[in-house]
């Protein structure tokens, strides 16, 4: 009887409660996805995602300003291109819009961290996330692209690479640009298990890159695959990953769990923006009350045993974790 009370001893009070908890979320674990696009001056909301600007690159400054302000300190940022061509050239110009704002950012902010997505659908005609032979993606000519946009962006000061691609080998061949240029200190986070989602909608609107033709499901993973993810995060950390990347996160909380449990590597889910606009809807008809959706949402994958989350709701977190909310 004495053993059945006891977990009910630590609800009772919110002291206890607090000191109790199994999972503890930071601010310093949520990085803020940013959208830069080339074209513009000032903002504009990105209609698929409500709530969340896309900045022209004279409005850096009010981007991070708003989330020192929210207490974020660390950002993944996305290009809109100018110019795209089939071989997405402008990835790893000089002057890209990615190589830009990292440079502007890091000139007035020096301490905010960036991380930078590396990928070619943003950049490619097509909408690929590799170069193409005929209708087909060529894993291996991608690579030295992929390795020269990361190289690009850590020349122009990011702090971490982000290589989003899922190409066989990316990592290696990253890892192996960077060293050779002197940036053996820049990190890779590698979007080790992606999944071919349909939960990234709205996010392809907002970076204006869904594929013209076809899809991804030759080089993301099948969602009915979670032994998958093992091979994938074993090959990247073989590679010389840093960090690991589920992504999806809320429906993929056992792929979590299971990276977990298999490396011991740090581990970074991304929650996509389709849960963010499911969320938010959802709260906007009035079905669930949207605030405690996302807190608990967030909880749900820090419990299943991430150690860092990418999420349009950072500033908002960061403010529930402030007030006490979750945390
Ligand atoms: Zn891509």
């Amino acid at each position: 009887m004495e053993l059945l009370q006891r977990p009910r001893r630590l609800r009772q009070n919110e002291s206890v409660r607090r000191l109790t908890r199994e999972t503890r979320l930071s601010p310093d674990s949520l990085i803020y996805p940013i959208f830069i696009d080339e074209t513009v001056s000032g903002t504009y909301p990105i209609e698929s995602l409500p709530g969340q600007l896309c900045y022209g690159l004279d409005s850096l400054d009010q981007a991070v300003e708003d989330c020192l302000a929210h207490g974020i300190g660390r950002c993944l940022l996305f290009g809109r291109p100018r110019e795209k061509d089939p071989f997405g050239s402008s990835a790893w110009a000089e002057d890209g819009v990615i190589q830009r704002a990292v440079r502007a950012i890091k000139a007035r902010y020096p301490d905010f961290y960036v991380i930078t997505d590396v990928c070619l659908c943003e950049y490619t005609s097509h909408g690929h996330c590799g170069l193409l032979q005929g209708q087909e993606v060529d894993n291996d000519q991608t690579l030295p692209v992929l390795a020269r946009a990361a190289r690009s962006h850590a020349a122009a000061g990011a702090d971490m690479v982000a290589p989003s691609d899922m190409m066989d080998g990316r990592v290696g061949a990253i890892r192996a640009a960077l060293d050779e240029r002197g940036y053996q200190n820049v990190p890779i986070m590698a979007y080790s298990a992606k999944y071919a989602s349909s939960f990234y909608g709205p996010f392809r609107a907002a970076a204006g890159c869904a594929p013209s033709f076809g899809d991804r499901r030759g080089y993301q993973m099948d969602p009915h695959n979670c032994r998958e993810a093992l091979r994938e995060c074993a090959l990247d950390i073989a590679e010389g990953a840093d960090i690991l990347m589920v992504k999806p996160a809320l429906s993929y909380l056992d792929v979590i769990r299971a990276c977990r449990d298999a490396f011991d590597l740090p581990l970074c889910a991304y929650s996509v923006s389709g849960e963010y606009a499911m969320i938010r809807a959802a709260g906007a008809a009035g079905a669930v009350d949207e605030h405690r959706i996302m807190c608990e949402t967030a909880l749900s994958i820090f419990r299943a045993g991430a150690d860092m989350l990418i999420t349009y709701f950072a500033k908002e977190l960061a403010e529930a974790i402030r007030q006490g909310e979750i945390g």
